[in-house]
């Protein structure tokens, strides 16, 4: 509906009409915001304080950096097999019981009428969910700390990478358009994913800050090594990431052990590719503002300066001839340099 100025409305309306009007205002169904969003932590009863700390100042740094989109909403989820809760049995009852409480709180966000029993929130899983109505990104991470802590900084980033995927993908001229799909407006999941990965990597490494609790910094060494591993994984799997765009893409690819080395794997590897087209993290990460009035593939074609089919062909011509670093034997070229110095 074309939006009327106040003043015009005024002159238009009736009493009856100008009341319409002002409750048609409030009413306006709530969207998806990529700025100034509300990021807000549940968490189960006595989360470990050190934990919760660093997770939010992680996503406190980046989303200051690529902005707050959403609401967004985390959940901080401790189960019973966690290392020190084990020990401590009278934990378990206010654990679960709180834990309830976050699961009818999850399903509201998704408007569900559930008390989420359903939900599996067993350790050692970190995943982002979404609803249109009401609009919400739900990050959900059940791992313990005391397993692995690098996942307190880098997981956080890469789930967060998908807020900002859904927040652009859902913003009020994607819907407006009634133009929505995975594919069409958050992308084809080799990007969601590949981005995803990439992200958070170089965010943490160029931000070694961000490890300052921990044991030390993600360094240049992890995360080359990092990149040439997908990029062996990707060239073993043998099946190009243009085989990873779809929901039912995903599904074919999966019974095979493909979802990884394909979509997350080449994704990482396709999305370094683009990084270094771009130049700079900032102008990589200044695309997501394009899809909203152009959807996914146009806003692609368009910042990337490339056709998408052109794309496919030069990265698989690339990573045909690319060497795996591996650390041993006569060093190679590595095919990654240049994330070294890229600018942030
Ligand atoms: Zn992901």
């Amino acid at each position: 509906m074309p939006q009327l100025s106040r003043r015009t409305a005024i002159k238009l309306a009736t009493a009856s009409s100008l009341f319409l009007f002002d409750r048609q205002e409030q009413e306006r169904p709530p969207k998806y915001v990529t700025e100034n969003a509300e990021i807000k932590f549940h968490s189960t009863i006595n989360y470990p304080r050190r934990w919760q700390q660093i997770y939010q100042n992680t996503l406190n740094h980046f989303s200051k950096k690529w902005g707050r989109v959403g609401p967004t909403h985390v959940f901080l989820i401790e189960n019973d097999d966690w290392e020190e809760t084990k020990n401590a049995p009278e934990k378990v009852a206010s654990l679960k019981a709180s834990q309830k409480i976050l699961r009818s709180k999850f399903c509201e966000l998704h408007g569900q009428d559930s008390n989420g029993d359903h939900l599996d929130w067993s350790t050692g899983n970190h995943w982002s969910s979404w609803s249109l109505a009401p609009p919400n990104v739900v990050i959900t991470m059940t791992m313990s700390p005391y397993r692995d802590g690098e996942q307190f900084v880098i997981g956080p980033m890469h789930e967060y990478v998908h807020a900002i995927q859904i927040a652009f993908g859902n913003a009020k001229e994607a819907i407006a358009g009634n133009r929505m799909g995975h594919a069409l407006w958050t992308g084809p999941a080799w990007f969601r994913e590949g981005s995803a990965v990439l992200v958070a990597a170089l965010h943490a490494y160029q931000n070694p800050k961000l490890f300052d609790q921990l044991k030390g910094p993600y360094t240049w060494r992890q995360f080359s090594a990092e990149m040439n591993r997908n990029l062996g994984l990707y060239q073993k799997a043998a099946t190009p990431i243009h085989q990873g765009v779809t929901h039912n893409d995903w599904q074919r690819l999966e019974p095979q052990e493909l979802v990884y080395p394909t979509i997350y794997c080449g994704g990482s590897i396709a999305c370094a590719w683009l990084l270094k087209q771009s130049g700079s993290l900032t102008k990589f990460m200044d695309f997501f503002s394009l899809v909203p009035t152009l959807g996914w593939q146009t806003a692609f074609e368009n910042h990337f300066q490339i056709k998408l089919s052109a794309f496919y062909k030069a990265l698989e011509q690339e990573v045909n001839v690319a060497q795996v670093q591996n650390g041993s034997g006569k060093p190679k070229e590595d095919w990654f340099r240049f994330l070294k110095t890229i600018d942030s």
